[in-house]
């Protein structure tokens, strides 16, 4: 019988034991699932961070960490960690990650608030809304989830650039890469959304001087990490009118503090960390996925690499 660890919050235990075994039965795997095993009998350990394990160093048979969460960032430099990890890619968290991002740039793309802010009686026709043709769209982050929403905005239309570490080649967005690239991917743009991981190379990838780069008035839809941006530098390019607005799913600190500038800021829109949800039904089957496949000799989906740290 394999013993698996459940390794997160109380409130997660109550959302996903019956799924995680009722995918464990699915698959045909016998997965003892608790919360409790003696550390040197676990084989896999589902993770969250909202859960209390800190020290990975006395699960000495562990095969694999298995991660409920997309981002990583806060167990990937954990030195205790010595065993695999792998990170969740949940093909409902990419649904809902396009959804956000698709409602955000058409809200911004159509400027809408002022429609909303303006229920005064006062008709004002006159002003012809712009079409997706004439707005590229930035994504920064051409992962699972950068991807799939750049292809659902190409699909409306969007002339859609993408932005990645490495050389990528996706049908529908034009790709660049590297430190050029990012001044390529930037310039004159309409739109900017930030899907990346936080990691040291992408701390403040959006500063004073990136944010120059697209078109007066251009938005940022931000559902990737807080470090993305220097915060100080995006209210000042919100001050001049260089950036028009912006959606904020993601901060430094979390919940963000009641006092931040973003909350009074009439053109950010904070909205608490809920772009995209791991969704149990869907998740469950992945997590079961990679033991299935540890179990047989198989890679793991999704590994982490701790050097790149995503
Ligand atoms: P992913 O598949 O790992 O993709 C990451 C993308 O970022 C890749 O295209 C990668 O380039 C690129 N990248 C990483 N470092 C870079 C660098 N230094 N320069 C340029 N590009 C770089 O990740 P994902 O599944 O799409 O998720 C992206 C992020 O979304 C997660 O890390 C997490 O922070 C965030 N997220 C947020 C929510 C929410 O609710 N707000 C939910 C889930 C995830 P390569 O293609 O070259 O590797």
């Amino acid at each position: 019988m394999i013993k698996a660890l459940f390794a997160a919050s109380d409130a997660d235990w109550r959302t996903y034991k019956a799924a995680l075994n009722a995918a464990f039965q699915k698959a045909e795997l016998e997965v003892d699932l608790s919360r409790s095993h003696a550390p040197e009998e676990v084989g896999y350990i589902v993770y969250a961070p909202s859960g209390p394990l800190q020290d990975f160093s006395p699960f000495t048979n562990c095969k694999a960490v298995l991660s409920l969460w997309a981002g990583v960032e806060q167990i990937v430099g954990n030195k205790t960690l010595a065993q695999p990890l792998a990170r969740m890619v949940d093909p409902s968290m990419a649904q809902g990650m396009m959804e956000y991002v698709v409602a955000q740039v058409l809200r911004h793309h159509l400027g809408m608030d002022r429609y909303l802010r303006e229920q005064d009686g006062v008709w004002r026709h006159g002003e012809m809304p712009p079409v997706a043709q004439d707005s590229p769209i930035t994504m920064l982050g051409l992962g699972e989830l950068g991807r799939a929403a750049g292809l659902a905005l190409a699909s409306l239309g969007f002339p859609v650039r993408g932005w990645s570490r490495t050389k990528r080649e996706v049908a529908g967005i034009d790709c660049y890469h590297g430190d050029d690239g990012l001044t390529a991917a930037l310039s004159g743009t309409r739109g900017i959304v930030l899907l990346l991981p936080a990691t040291a190379e992408t701390e403040n990838i959006l500063d004073a001087e990136t944010l120059a780069l697209p078109d007066k008035g251009a938005f940022i839809v931000n559902p990737g990490r807080g470090t993305l941006i220097d915060d100080q530098a995006l209210l000042a390019a919100i001050e001049s009118g260089q950036i028009g607005g912006a959606t904020l799913d993601v901060f430094r600190t979390e919940p963000l503090p009641k006092d931040h500038p973003y909350w009074s800021n009439p053109k950010v829109t904070v909205t608490p960390h809920i772009a995209a949800f791991t969704r149990p039904s869907s998740a469950c089957d992945v997590i079961a996925a990679n033991i299935r496949r540890s179990e047989a000799g198989e890679p793991l989906l999704y590994l982490v690499d701790r050097n790149r740290g995503y």
